[in-house]
């Protein structure tokens, strides 16, 4: 029998990856349905708060960890990564030197952070401002999936902050990821 209790979680949520990829972006889209061609570039460690009525017994509180200023060193204190449960690392799909950053992105996480039992934290790509793109190859597709395995994504989305697509669908995939940890 199911217990009818209902639970809470509040997960932290690192959003990663070059100067000008959308981070800002991705977050005030996903939390506050706002884009802006021009967000203040402020210093330091933002946090935006997202309430996800999961299912009628799970309320989820994302915490997504904004940086600013400090991507340009590529990597970042193990304060700002402590006891994050799930990440999104984050390129331009128009700026090939963002993607090649990727990887020394993931690499800065695996090794400062961790989950309780020891394995990584689940991470998931987006590749965005998709909407600059014209249509995403088959052969960009599998590139991307071989790429994710390679490097131990969970997964990727191609992703908009500008025109709201695919945000909400990468948001809920982490989160079951999160929640699968469980
Ligand atoms: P951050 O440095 O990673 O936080 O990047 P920002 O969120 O500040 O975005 C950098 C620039 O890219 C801004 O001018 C945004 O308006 C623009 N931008 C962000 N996301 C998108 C997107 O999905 N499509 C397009 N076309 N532009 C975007
Ligand atoms: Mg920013």
């Amino acid at each position: 029998v199911e217990s009818p209790e209902r639970r809470e979680h509040l997960f932290k949520v690192l959003v990663i990856g070059d100067l000008g990829v959308g981070k800002t972006s991705i977050i005030k889209r996903y939390v506050h349905q706002l884009f802006s061609q021009h967000y203040r570039a402020t210093i330091g460690v933002d946090f935006a708060l997202k309430v996800i009525h999961w299912d009628r017994r799970t309320l989820v509180r994302l915490q997504l960890w904004d940086i600013a200023g400090q991507e340009r060193f590529g990597n970042m204190t193990r304060v700002y990564y402590k006891e994050a449960l799930g990440a999104f690392v984050v390129f331009d799909v128009s700026r090939s030197s963002t993607f090649e950053a990727v990887s020394k992105w993931k690499h800065d996480l695996d090794s400062k952070v961790h989950l309780p039992n020891g394995g990584p934290i689940p991470a998931i790509l987006l590749a965005n401002k998709c909407d600059q793109n014209k249509e995403t190859s088959r052969q960009t597709h599998s590139h991307l999936d071989q790429f994710c395995k390679e490097s131990g994504f969970v997964g990727w989305f191609e992703t908009s902050a500008k025109d709201n697509i695919n945000i909400d669908e990468a948001a809920r995939s982490l989160v079951e990821h999160i929640l699968s940890n469980y």
